[in-house]
């Protein structure tokens, strides 16, 4: 049984989907104007490692998972502008670069990607759909969201009005009957990216993206919804409301999840802070995409997460251990990961008791790469090691990346290693087979005094 904190209930609940063969998420994916950071990076390893456990759980095929892409905004409009290209280009080349760090923090692409670009057609019949029910108005080329129309409006933020109209800056403008009635539409001026639609050539307010691509793409009310902390209020609170309205009541999600902020320290890392460090510096300064996901993934993610230098090297220090405790065999079996592994995962993504039992499996599993067992194939250490490398499947690192990472020279001195200790506890027949096997590899040892040397022959 897996459970999940749900933001609306505030608290965890056991999670039991619609149709357990038709399983549906969807997390707000980013907005392309400008490079992911390290904090943006951090939902999408936390659901694409969600959507790993449910397929787990529920079967390969069980969940169709959608993650947009946010291609007309005013942000990416002024970068547009500003360079003086069309804001295709813009957001061409920020989505390439957001699919390349995804792909090297081993996020999965999800099932579906819809661009809002390309559903304005479903945007723009169901801010029709909403005027029609008395939930939107029209006003000066504009439609905007009634929030007074929606008595249930609030529940998932927990706001009185005027916090709300506080939290989320809404301009107080003169078409505005109320002033915390949201856009769902806005003219576009001469020039500018456009469509056409019952009330302006415009484009559509970003809450309302959302709200069409669900439904377009997975029905009226969806399994799981999630994004960062920071959208609950008013994005989330908005998609609520503009679907529960258009369709008579039935509610967009059942499980609301949101993780919380990657900081530096006390600030959350964010573009208009300017103290962003975006997953290609990382990379290009030498860490591993798998690295960064297991930094990402060492707090729980509903808490905050400081990142530091200390924070990557700890993740190193997992990894390159767990490589040093599996350099004994060329393959692991493929075996499913032990369930007491599995059961931290499935009580609200326990990443960081994942973390502890991966840390303790380790020393596990260096410890039973002694002499005695090593060389039978149904040994302990075969089996243990095959479990470790599989809760690291669960969590996106796949096994060629812990294995295959040692340079030669030190596994040949770790095996002549391995060979002392077996000729210690007597057992030459293994101390023979590492020669042999050595040999094999055109690596001849020669056993002198000093101990024993090596050269290729
Ligand atoms: P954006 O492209 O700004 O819409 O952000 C993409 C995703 O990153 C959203 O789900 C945000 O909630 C999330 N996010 C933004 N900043 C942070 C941060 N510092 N830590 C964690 N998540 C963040
Ligand atoms: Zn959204």
């Amino acid at each position: 049984m897996i459970r999940l904190h749900d933001t609306l209930a505030r608290e965890k609940r056991e999670f039991i989907p619609q149709d357990p063969k038709r399983i549906t998420m969807y997390v707000c994916g980013p907005t392309v104007y400008g490079r992911a950071h390290i904090g943006n990076a951090r939902p999408y390893v936390v659901f694409d490692t969600l959507a790993r456990l449910i397929r787990r759980e529920f079967g390969e095929d069980s969940l169709v998972y959608a993650r947009n892409i946010t291609d007309v905004d005013d942000k990416i409009i002024a970068s547009a502008a500003a360079e003086g290209v069309d804001p295709s280009v813009i957001t061409a080349r920020y989505e390439d670069h957001f699919l390349d760090d995804m792909r090297a923090l081993g996020v999965r692409d999800p099932d579906i990607a819809p661009h809002a670009t390309r559903e304005i057609a479903e945007m723009v019949a169901m801010i029709g759909r909403l005027i029609e029910l008395g939930h939107a108005y029209a006003a000066e080329g504009h439609v905007l969201f009634s929030v007074p129309s929606d008595p249930d409006y609030g529940a998932l933020s927990k706001r009185d009005r005027d916090a709300m109209v506080a939290g989320a800056r809404v301009e107080v403008a003169p078409y505005k009957r109320d002033p915390a009635d949201f856009v769902l539409w806005k003219p576009s001026t001469e020039g500018m990216i456009g469509w056409d639609s019952p009330w302006s050539r415009g484009r559509p307010g970003w809450h309302i993206e959302c709200s069409a691509m669900i439904r377009a793409h997975l029905g009226k009310t969806i399994d799981i919804h999630g994004g960062g902390l920071d959208l609950i209020f008013p994005h989330h609170e908005n998609e609520i409301a503009q679907s529960r309205c258009a369709h008579g009541g039935a509610p967009l999600a059942r499980y609301w999840v949101h993780n919380g902020f990657v900081d530096m320290g006390t600030e959350k890392m964010s573009k208009s802070l300017g103290n962003i460090i975006t997953p290609g510096e990382l990379l290009a300064q030498g860490h591993k995409g798998e690295t960064l996901r297991l930094a990402l993934l060492s707090a729980h993610y509903r808490q905050p997460l400081a990142w530091s230098e200390r924070l990557l090297e700890d993740a190193e220090t997992i990894l390159r251990k767990a490589t040093d405790a599996l350099r004994f065999e060329e393959t692991f079996p493929a075996v499913q990961p032990e369930t007491r592994f599995i059961s931290l995962l499935k009580d609200d993504l326990n990443t960081p008791g994942a973390l502890d039992y991966i840390r303790v499996k380790t020393r596990k599993v260096r410890a039973l790469a002694s002499a005695q067992s090593f060389g039978s194939p149904f040994s302990a250490y075969r089996i243990s090691g095959a479990e470790l490398l599989s809760a690291f499947e669960m969590l996106g690192i796949d096994r060629q990346s812990i294995l295959g990472t040692l340079d030669e020279d030190q596994e040949i001195t770790d095996l002549i290693q391995l060979r002392d200790a077996a000729k210690a506890s007597r057992d030459f027949a293994t101390a023979d087979r590492i020669r042999d096997e050595l040999k094999a590899d055109g690596i001849v040892l020669e056993d002198g005094p000093g101990g024993t040397t090596w050269r290729r022959g």
